[in-house]
């Protein structure tokens, strides 16, 4: 499904080289639920953010196979919601497929799935600053998957929750996951997050930023 060679990353700093990613291999089965752990600076979000087409390697290689279309489709949830404030939770949901040209009838009934996906009927109408933070959190998941992606990447989606929400968006998440098929890469500080959610965890390491190791999780799921 994701197939990543000697992809690294150097950004100049006042014409000094940084390196925020040395040279990374991985592979990503369709539908496995991967989620990545480690200390900050070691080059998680500049992953995702490749693999997402928000930055630029420096070099290596990338292969997305999204297996039914030609569209490269990936879905991006970032830990602060990114709503539009005027928008309503359903227009903020159907945003991406407005701008696709995709027609109003079809984009509501999408966005209505999928607020129901993630348990937010009857809160259509609300507006962003009307919600808690967790039911943001839902909204910026349910947007995510607008587009119908095969690939999910979420950058410590409920980092800046408490602990009881965050606990219960495992839950709901890892029912999203069951019920969609999608493959996730996940960034988390935290590893009973990772150990509770994934197949798999990859630990990385700073200075430079790399992969240390990779484990199978093999917990039950509820
Ligand atoms: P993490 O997500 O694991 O905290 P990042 O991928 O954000 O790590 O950053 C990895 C390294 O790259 C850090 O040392 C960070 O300072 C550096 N870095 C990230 N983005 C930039 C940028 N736009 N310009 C310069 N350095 C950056
Ligand atoms: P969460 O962020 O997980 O929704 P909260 O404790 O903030 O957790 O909310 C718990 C429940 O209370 C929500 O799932 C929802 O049913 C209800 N709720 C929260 N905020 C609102 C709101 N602004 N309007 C109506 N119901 C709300």
């Amino acid at each position: 499904m994701i197939t990543i060679r000697g992809v690294h990353k150097e950004f100049s700093i006042n014409g000094a080289s940084v390196t925020a990613l040395s040279p990374t291999d991985l592979d990503v089965s369709r539908g496995e639920f991967v989620s990545i752990i480690g200390p900050s600076g070691c080059g998680k979000s500049t992953l995702l953010r490749i693999l997402a087409g928000l930055e630029k390697a420096s070099g290596g290689a990338i292969a997305i196979e999204d297996g039914s279309s030609s569209r490269q489709r990936v879905g991006f949830v970032f830990q602060e919601p990114v709503l539009l404030p005027w928008l309503s939770a359903l227009e903020n949901v159907r945003f991406p497929l407005d701008t696709a040209g995709v027609s109003r009838a079809e984009a509501d009934n999408r966005a209505l799935q999928l607020l129901k996906l993630v348990g937010l009927s009857g809160f259509e109408a609300a507006l962003p600053r009307a919600l808690s933070g967790g039911m943001r959190q839902r909204v910026s998941i349910a947007r995510a998957l607008s587009y119908d992606p095969s690939l999910l990447l979420m950058d410590e989606p409920f980092g800046a929750l408490d602990l009881i929400t965050r606990d219960r968006l495992n839950d709901e998440l890892l029912s999203i996951w069951a019920q969609t098929k999608k493959t996730i890469l996940f960034v988390t500080h935290s590893v009973e997050e990772a150990a509770y959610l994934s197949d798999r965890v990859v630990v990385m390491t700073p200075r430079p930023g790399r992969i240390k190791s990779i484990y199978n999780v093999s917990l039950p799921r509820p």
